[in-house]
């Protein structure tokens, strides 16, 4: 369940939009680890380390570029529309409507859509390493939500977490409850799964004037 197969097409995409570079690194599978206290193996690599904020950009690059290519496609679309499917990850399915209920009650400039051809996937299953987002080898986004972990965390929040990453949001372990994007820093007993007014601010700045921001984060 580490790896995932996700389909290959954005690379036509990226090779489009001139982008391929970014993909030609190994898959970033180091990804996003949200188990700040969990079974007290607290790694060096886990807090923040550059190998995780790269593997978040290489996702959000990735959801990106599968948008981007949707909408050449269709270019008088007025909305940014975020393409999911949570077929591979069927325990989660109230999770993930809640996180994307969540999302889109809480940014104007990116709607996140259950759709066929879908920008990223969730998949669930047992990692020692968590839940994270993630990319494959052919920079496809996914994020992968963990058993063990969604029963210590609260779910919904960890889902949501996750899904900030497509929304384009680098993780903040050092960060309050209130703040999405510190996942598993807080601790168990965080039950918050609502973005603060920063992280609501910063996707609505990311992603206004369509994908035009979103890309000069890159
Ligand atoms: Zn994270």
């Amino acid at each position: 369940m580490r790896h995932p197969k996700v389909l290959n097409s954005v690379l036509t995409a990226a090779l489009g939009l001139g982008l391929a570079a970014s993909l030609g690194a190994a898959p970033a599978v180091a990804a996003d680890t949200d188990r700040a206290v969990t079974a007290g193996t607290v790694t060096a690599a886990y807090a923040g380390s550059s190998e995780e904020a790269k593997a978040n950009k290489a996702f959000f690059d990735a959801v990106v570029k599968s948008v981007a290519k949707k909408r050449a496609a269709n270019p008088g679309a007025a909305a940014v529309t975020v393409v999911y499917s949570a077929s591979n990850a069927p325990s989660f399915r109230t999770q993930i409507a809640r996180s994307t209920q969540i999302w889109n009650s809480s940014v104007v400039n990116v709607r996140l859509v259950e759709g066929s051809n879908p920008d990223f996937r969730y998949y669930e299953g047992n990692d020692s390493r968590g839940s994270y987002a993630s990319t494959d080898g052919h920079g496809s986004g996914y994020i992968f939500l963990d058993y063990r972990q969604n029963q210590q965390y609260n779910s919904t929040r960890v889902t949501a977490h996750e899904t900030g990453h497509v929304l384009g949001l680098p993780d903040h372990y050092s960060g309050p409850c209130s703040e999405l994007m510190s996942g598993g820093g807080p601790g168990t007993s965080c039950q918050n799964a609502q973005p603060n007014a920063q992280e609501r601010s910063r996707v609505d700045q990311l992603w206004r004037n369509g994908l035009t921001s979103a890309f000069k984060t890159f």
